[in-house]
């Protein structure tokens, strides 16, 4: 298990890209200066990027190389499931100090390309940066959509219906319990928000499915939390929303930490929170037709509320009708 200082940079190099697939699309891949990649006619290409550093987005106690690479990978499908686009390219940049071993770099690599692979997608290049300090990764991700037919945040009307798929919450509960109790404690006892936290949902097929009914009308994929994520729709849309607290989606796991923490579970389910889940805006005609094509996927799809006319309002709705407010929070990577 040598170390990338023992190996040097051109072996450690030679060792990573070895590994890579190829698939269609790809006219010059790894290797070269840069990649060449052709894109399908007819389609708008999609470009996203994400970074985890190492001491900010996971401790290296949490999480395996091979699980940090697909977690990652998992965090830029997201953002291109939002878009209801699906994967093609990579290229993944790395910041990592030279006593790093060399089998963790190929695990990480494998963890990237087992995700990608699943959608025909490939690493078509990437670079290797020596650092002292905590290590970081960035996977640059670029994708397709028919043209035209990408999703934004900012066609939500008022009327149309805010849906989620999965329960979100639970990624942020994970890491809040992980600030109270160990790794180990955390997977034996809440096995299920761990799972949430360390392998994100792939949400790309649902997405599709979705788009295809034509009644997504916006939508954002969950990264910071259910209420900023919204709250983010609402601005660029320049509509409101109102949830129905008794709607939010919830599991016994979740539940039970906002009993834990004297909580409401309409507060923990709608704060900080990576859950890469998607919340969209669905037009009411069509909440038949999106929970078909969820429930196809084998994707749970909440109807949780609706748009309002009241730009920036965003409320809570109890089952009797009362209303109050709903806090913008979720994680603020600069705020921490
Ligand atoms: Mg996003």
């Amino acid at each position: 298990m040598p170390t990338l200082r023992e190996l040097g940079e051109v072996e450690a190099v030679r060792r990573l890209t070895a590994t890579r697939a190829e698939t269609p699309g790809v006219v010059i891949g790894a290797g070269d200066d840069a990649a060449v990649v052709r894109p399908s006619p007819r389609n708008d290409l999609v470009a996203t990027t994400d970074a985890f550093v190492e001491g900010r987005h996971y401790r290296p106690e949490w999480i395996d190389p091979e699980a940090l690479g697909a977690r990652l990978a998992l965090a830029n499908l997201s953002d291109l499931a939002a878009m209801a686009a699906v994967p093609r390219w990579a290229l993944i940049a790395r910041g990592v100090r030279a006593d790093h071993d060399i089998d963790e770099l190929l695990a990480f690599e494998r963890g990237v390309s087992r995700v990608l692979s699943s959608h025909d997608a490939t690493v078509v290049g990437g670079n290797l940066a020596a650092v002292e300090g905590p290590e970081w990764s960035a996977l640059t991700l670029i994708g397709e959509v028919e043209s035209g037919g990408a999703w934004t945040r900012a066609a939500a009307r008022p009327g149309d219906l805010v849906a989620v798929t999965g329960a979100p919450g639970r990624a942020g509960a994970a890491v809040r319990l992980l600030g109270e109790i160990d790794r180990a404690e955390l997977m034996r006892e809440w096995p299920g928000l761990w799972e949430a936290w360390s392998v994100p949902p792939d949400r790309i097929a649902a997405a599709s499915a979705l788009a295809a009914t034509g009644g997504v009308t916006a939508a954002i994929d969950l990264s910071d939390g259910l209420a900023l994520d919204l709250a983010r729709v609402c601005e660029a849309s320049g509509v409101g929303a109102e949830l129905e607290s008794g709607a939010v989606p919830s599991d016994p796991e979740l539940t039970r930490a906002a009993e834990r923490w004297g909580e409401a579970l309409k507060s923990v389910a709608s704060g900080a929170s990576d859950d890469y889940e998607l919340l969209m805006a669905v037009d009411p005609n069509a909440r038949e037709a999106c929970a078909r094509a969820a429930a196809e996927r084998g994707v749970p799809l909440t109807f949780v509320g609706r748009f309002t006319d009241a730009p920036g309002i965003l409320a809570w709705r109890s089952e009797r009708g009362s209303r109050e407010p709903l806090l913008a929070r979720g994680y603020d990577h600069f705020a921490g």
